[in-house]
């Protein structure tokens, strides 16, 4: 009995081509065998049914139809050596540690993509890719699905781990109808509705634009005025050394030391400073004491403060 679902309309011949029922002869003739049984096929082109090829032994191959659609998609790329590839876009999202957030989408066009080399059968690890293109010193792995989509364990490989560009074709479509050269050739090498990423092209290069611009986003957007009001303010305390005003700041990352500039302070400061190892910061004309140094700090402020006046 025949598979009435799916016709066989295309076979190998004697050259190991595949070839389209409508190109080969009549019955026997045709040269023909199964490229998934091996059996010879009969070419059956009658008036009644649409043409198509038959195993001589009159069995049902389940995996003929698909095995000849799957190696045709093959052929066309070995022949073409491209393929269009459809649109890449990646898109990233920055948060800021004061609750800002930003997103950033980076994409590049669909466009075709020629390969310097294209082959099959070749092996990566555990795995073995439908075509093995090459793009210079690069390799881009592209997987026929027609009933076998790629499987879980084989895409997180691919992702993840061997990082080779990779694009998925969806044959799945064509499984059912009748196809030629020319419509195969539409879907396998120009349409992109059926091609998805499993591993994008470039990649690199577009998450880095995607987080550069969610940065960008983030940064212009104004600080929430919530956040403003509950910021902590920093401990300031107020000395007065021989009647000079003197405040240290608590920072969360040192003890900030600020005055109005006076040569006679300056030169107690500058002693003082040596002993905590403090740093001036000539950006915010103040200086900068290690939190370490806190207590010793505060006592010898306190000390300077409660001296007599000169
Ligand atoms: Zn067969």
């Amino acid at each position: 009995m025949e598979n009435t679902s799916v016709l066989q309309l295309f076979a190998i011949d004697k050259h190991l081509q595949i070839k389209s029922i409508n190109d080969v002869e009549r019955g026997l003739a045709c040269g023909c065998s199964c490229p998934s049984c091996g059996e010879a096929l009969i070419a059956r082109q009658g008036d009644v049914r649409e043409w198509h090829f038959a195993h001589t032994s009159g069995n049902d191959c389940v995996n003929g139809a698909e095995t000849a659609l799957h190696l045709a998609a093959k052929q066309i790329i070995m022949q073409s050596q491209g393929i269009t590839i459809p649109e890449r876009v990646h898109s990233e999202t920055v948060r800021l540690k004061d609750g800002r957030v930003g997103e950033g989408v980076a994409t590049r066009p669909e466009m075709w993509l020629s390969f310097s080399q294209v082959e099959t059968e070749i092996t990566f690890g555990r795995i073995r890719p439908d075509v093995v293109a090459s793009l210079g010193t690069t390799y881009f792995f592209i997987e026929i699905a027609v009933t076998h989509f790629i499987e879980e364990d084989k895409f997180i490989f691919l992702k993840n781990e061997l990082k080779i560009p990779t694009i998925e074709i969806n044959l799945a479509g064509m499984h059912h109808q009748s196809w030629t050269w020319d419509s195969l050739e539409e879907a396998v090498l120009m349409n992109v509705a059926q091609k998805e990423w499993i591993k994008i092209l470039d990649d690199t290069s577009l998450i880095l634009e995607a987080r550069e611009l969610a940065l960008q986003h983030a940064l212009s957007v104004e600080i929430p005025a919530a956040k403003k009001n509950t910021a902590i303010e920093p401990k300031r305390t107020r000395f007065f050394i021989n009647e000079r005003m003197l405040d240290v700041i608590e920072r969360p990352f040192g003890i900030a030391i600020w005055s109005p500039y006076d040569p006679y302070l300056n030169a107690l400061l500058k002693q003082l400073m040596r002993l905590v190892g403090g740093r001036w910061q000539p950006q915010f004309k103040n200086w900068l004491v290690p939190l370490e140094a806190k207590d010793f700090l505060y006592e010898a402020i306190t000390e300077m403060a409660n001296k007599p006046p000169k």
